[in-house]
């Protein structure tokens, strides 16, 4: 595989350009290209020798589509192909305050829970920080948009794979996205999902870069958790928990508890009284997510009116939880439904 551009932030590109004796300002030149996606060949304002000897190195795209599928409610479901031929997806959610982009940091997923598509297929990679950026420019351009007037105002790392598990790359994504010099996106619209690496949480807490925590919580008891996610065997309820506050505590945010609503698992009468007494330890919210359907786990939602109940339960004591709606189901592109597959009727 050829090192990626994208990769590199500005300085290190600045770095990199001298060491090729160009001048240092053809790096910002270089990176206005890399971010709207272009190639080599549509760097019209740059030397062709340079381009040349850089090309031999380098890759200008880490990414490139393979496949696009638009729902009926207007969420877009991207599948790319990485340079080594894995495939990852993204989805695309216009929203009228906002369109969202959720990227997957990792080709498959290793820790397999049971309502989630990502695992079927193993795992078999960390997306670099400039696989995981390559997506976000794909989009951003094929929405229409450009660097200063962006199509994405959001961004969750909530796509396959888990972004705690590929530590170092998502940080550099993170820094990549943020920079002044390049997409110049704001901390307060990334969110970060993470089935609840406990280590890994407190690690990003202490780098206090400002962006959202979403813990995947899913259950009030360690066992009925551990039925639904292999992960809990590892770390018990009340540890996430510590660490969810240490993250508050130590960046002022407040952090997400997503639990998805699971028929006879956990959405009964002490599960919200059980849900309350974790999420008013420290500032947070419940986001309530409808159970998406993936064809080969056996799991079940529950009915509209039952999940208004739960919801409406936990307010009534004191808590701040929401039903999340849910976007591109039609076309597996809504949580837990990606996973990377190219079907062949298309
Ligand atoms: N590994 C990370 C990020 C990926 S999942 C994590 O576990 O948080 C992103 C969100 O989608 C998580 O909250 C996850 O629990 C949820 N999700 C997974 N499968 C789902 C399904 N079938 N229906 C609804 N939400 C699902």
């Amino acid at each position: 595989m050829k090192k990626q551009l994208l990769d590199n932030s500005i300085i290190q590109l600045e770095e990199l350009i001298e060491s090729y004796n160009q001048p240092k300002y053809r790096a910002k030149q270089l990176y206005a290209w890399l971010l709207l996606g272009k190639d080599y060949s549509e760097m019209s304002n740059l030397p062709k020798d340079f381009l040349l000897e850089l090309q031999a190195e380098y890759t200008s795209k880490s990414v490139s589509i393979l496949k696009k599928q638009v729902s009926k409610d207007g969420t877009k479901k991207y599948l790319f192909q990485l340079q080594d031929g894995a495939t990852v997806e993204s989805v695309f959610l216009p929203n009228k305050y906002g369109n969202t982009i959720c990227v997957s940091s990792q080709v498959g997923c290793k820790f397999d829970c049971k309502f989630c598509a990502s695992a079927l297929a193993g795992f078999s990679r960390n997306c670099s920080a400039g696989e995981i950026l390559s997506q976000l420019i794909y989009v951003n351009v094929d929405n229409g948009g450009t660097i200063q007037k962006r199509a994405i105002g959001n961004i969750v790392l909530m796509g396959s794979g888990e972004p705690l598990d590929n530590f170092d790359n998502i940080v550099k994504f993170l820094q990549l996205v943020v920079d002044e010099r390049g997409l110049n996106f704001s901390n307060r619209n990334i969110s970060v999902s993470t089935c609840g690496l406990v280590d890994k949480i407190k690690q990003l807490a202490n780098l206090n870069l400002g962006i959202t925590l979403s813990i995947s919580l899913h259950a009030t008891t360690d066992e009925s958790r551990q039925q639904i996610m292999p992960i809990a065997k590892v770390y018990s309820i009340k540890q996430v928990v510590e660490a969810a506050k240490y993250y508050f505590e130590k960046t002022g945010r407040r952090v997400a508890f997503e639990y998805i609503m699971i028929k006879g698992l956990n959405t009964n009468y002490l599960d919200a009284t059980r849900l309350a007494e974790i999420s008013k330890q420290l500032s947070s919210h419940v986001n309530l997510i409808p159970l998406n359907w993936v064809t080969e786990r056996s799991l079940q939602g529950i009915t509209k009116q039952e999940a208004r109940r739960f919801c409406d339960r936990l307010n009534s004591l004191g808590v701040s939880a929401t039903i999340r709606r849910t976007q591109g189901d039609d076309i597996d592109g809504a949580c837990g439904q990606l996973r990377n597959k190219l079907e062949l009727k298309y």
